[in-house]
């Protein structure tokens, strides 16, 4: 289907909103909880490129707050929580990717929501970001944001204790 799709877009076919994509894969007959994950693959192929190309030091990881181990104990702040490498680091998985990101020359926040991941994009004007969440806030992300980025899902979600494949962000980083 995605192939399919990237056809139908190297065609000219304009699929830049979740809307114009979401009523052309039910027509095809794309199951509805397929076609979010289509649309996040999609926009992450074409931004690509303008990702890589981007040095580490005018890109954003964002990673989301329930990453961190759950008994966490650093602070909220305007920019999200600022993580003191405690003595959980090693087992902590917001820690890991951040210090490997870091080490790159990447920023990285790691934030309660997309309402202040918003608020950094528009005071920091980073030129591509990579994103981490689950697949709501990815969406949504995703059709308010106008700047490359690429987006990595979350493989448990929820509001604590969430999971994702590490090995993926490092791919990417
Ligand atoms: S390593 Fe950082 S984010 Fe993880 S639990 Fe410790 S302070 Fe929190």
């Amino acid at each position: 289907m995605k192939r399919l799709m990237q056809k139908i877009i190297s065609m000219g076919a304009d699929f830049s909103t979740r809307k114009a994509l979401k009523s052309t894969l039910r027509f095809l007959g794309v199951k509805p909880e397929n076609i979010d994950r289509l649309y996040m693959e999609l926009k992450n192929d074409f931004y690509r490129d303008a990702f890589m190309k981007t040095s580490p030091k005018y890109k954003i990881v964002f990673l989301p707050q329930c990453l961190r181990n759950s008994n966490c104990k650093t602070k909220l702040t305007k920019f999200g929580y600022v993580c003191n490498g405690c003595g959980n680091h090693n087992a902590c998985k917001a820690y890991r990717i951040k210090s490997k990101a870091e080490s790159l020359g990447y920023r990285v926040f790691i934030t309660p929501g997309g309402s202040m991941v918003l608020k950094i994009i528009k005071k920091l004007k980073p030129r591509a970001i990579l994103g981490v969440a689950c697949m709501k806030e990815i969406v949504m992300a995703m059709e308010n944001l106008n700047i490359p980025g690429h987006a990595v899902e979350l493989t448990r979600d929820g509001c604590v204790n969430t999971d994702v494949k590490i090995s993926e962000i490092l791919r990417i980083l």
